[in-house]
């Protein structure tokens, strides 16, 4: 057990009934524990030419921008559609009802970049995969995907294996 999973709490019916959130705030908010999530996803990618990391809004900026800082890496916000003010490419991913769309500046990636997606959760996939197909899409290389926690009961894996090869690594899995 890594020493910060204590600090997740469940919220039973939220964001709807039958739904159990994990909250990880808490352990953002406690210094060690913030420090050792970081560092933790940081080695793991670190020695891989990473030059830029990529996270969803909000709480994957607050884990992605840490973890690039800590790479040496630059930091690409991937944002809800409209937020952006310059030229975007966006994906859109299914949700359980309806849809939702991620963008990112048309010129945030380059061929020669090395990315990494970060992002505190994976659940369902379909956010990581929107993710992964605007770093592909731009002809940077997708080096690997990271998350503080993944919900593997929800099996996420084979929706982001669609999409592409790069590794997933994460520092907590709920069965
Ligand atoms: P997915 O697209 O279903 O994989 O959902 C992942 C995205 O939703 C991430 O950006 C998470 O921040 C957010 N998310 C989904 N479920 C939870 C949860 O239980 N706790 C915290 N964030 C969640």
């Amino acid at each position: 057990m890594r020493p910060y999973e204590h600090l997740i709490v469940d919220i039973p019916d939220y964001p709807k009934p039958g739904v159990v959130f994990k909250d990880v705030t808490p352990a953002l908010a406690d210094a060690q524990a913030f420090s050792a999530v970081v560092d933790d996803l940081s080695e793991h990618f670190m020695g891989r030419g990473v030059t830029k990391v990529v996270g969803a809004e909000a709480r994957g900026f607050m884990v992605g921008s840490a973890v690039a800082y800590r790479l040496g890496a630059g930091f690409v916000p991937a944002r809800k559609p409209g937020k952006l003010p310059r030229a975007t490419i966006s994906e859109s991913y299914d949700l359980e009802y309806g849809s939702d769309a991620l963008e990112v500046h048309a010129d945030a990636f380059t061929p020669d970049d090395v990315v990494i997606v970060i992002d505190d959760l994976i659940a369902t996939g379909g956010t990581a995969v929107a993710m992964a197909r605007l770093v592909e899409r731009s002809g940077a290389k997708l080096a690997g995907l990271g998350f503080f926690m993944e919900l593997a009961f929800l099996n996420p894996r084979p929706l982001l294996a669609d999409v592409t090869d790069a590794e997933v690594f994460s520092l907590i899995r709920v069965e």
